[in-house]
């Protein structure tokens, strides 16, 4: 399975926002004619957030209304954390109209207990990941293992929810540590999903499948890839050099 991200964030305009509106609008349609087992991915930014959030709220609703239509789903990514009170707040209203929506929890921020338990509420399907912008000490843990330690906690309150959540994570640990303590509480396989970002660790995205757990590959896609991409350096910045011996290879 995949979700689908048309690429772009913190637009400066209404019109790219409706652009980027537009591309999702479309995109549901093309995943239903072509029979896809795919979702959406968006980013509020994307959508006009930094401009008016009414304005925003309303564009990601029509996005929602037409996901529901096809009986498929938007996921809101979560972005920095100056945004997340924000995308919680309209997540959860969207979905106190409409089931077809989900967000996103960063394992990274010490908020994201109080969050999970705000949108576990309103019957939210979460997507769990340990968070990828760069964040201050009094908002975010900074040591790998308390940000580890977290995301383990809160898999732990979403996986016996009853609502379907994605794992979002290559890191081998934690999907372990998923694994050994769904099959302790008897959660079953289909009960939720990993997730995993396209090109990154196909091995493993593999050998989950054959184990029979579902797997979601994220893909991004369109010409706005410089964010992403310096997120994805930022992540394992021996990503850099094997660019750079690429690039010169060519
Ligand atoms: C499906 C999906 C959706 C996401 N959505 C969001 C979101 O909405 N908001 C947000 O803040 N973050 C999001 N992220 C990013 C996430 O927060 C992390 O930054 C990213 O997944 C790296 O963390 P990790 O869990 O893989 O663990 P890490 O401890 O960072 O990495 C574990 C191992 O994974 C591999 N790996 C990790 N990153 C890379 C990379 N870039 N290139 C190559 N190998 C790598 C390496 O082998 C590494 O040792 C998403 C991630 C996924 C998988």
């Amino acid at each position: 399975m995949v979700s689908l991200d048309y690429l772009g964030e913190n637009v400066s305009t209404t019109a790219d926002a409706q652009r980027a509106r537009d591309a999702y609008l479309e995109v549901f349609e093309r995943i239903a004619k072509e029979k896809l087992h795919a979702n959406v991915s968006c980013k509020l930014t994307q959508m006009g957030l930094d401009l008016s959030p009414e304005f925003c709220e309303g564009l990601v609703l029509s996005v929602v209304e037409r996901a529901e239509s096809y009986d498929n789903f938007l996921r809101v990514d979560m972005e920095g954390s100056i945004y997340t009170q924000r995308t919680v707040d309209l997540v959860k209203r969207i979905r106190a109209r409409i089931p077809a929506v989900g967000t996103v929890i960063q394992a990274y921020l010490y908020r994201s207990e109080a969050d999970i338990r705000d949108l576990l509420a309103y019957g939210c399907r979460i997507r769990l990941c340990k968070g990828a912008y760069k964040e201050l000490a009094d908002v975010a843990f900074e040591k790998k293992a308390e940000v580890d330690g977290n995301y383990v906690r809160l898999m732990q309150m979403l996986l016996p929810s009853g609502v379907y959540h994605g794992i979002a994570t290559h890191d081998p640990l934690m999907i372990a540590k998923t694994i050994r303590w769904a099959a302790a509480q008897q959660i079953s396989k289909d009960a939720f999903e990993f997730q995993m970002l396209y090109g990154i660790r196909t091995d493993l995205q593999r050998r989950l499948v054959q184990d029979g757990y579902r797997v979601r590959v994220y893909i991004p896609y369109g010409s706005d890839w410089f964010p992403y991409f310096m997120r994805r350096l930022a992540e394992r910045p021996a990503n850099l050099g094997f660019l750079l011996k690429n690039y010169f290879r060519s």
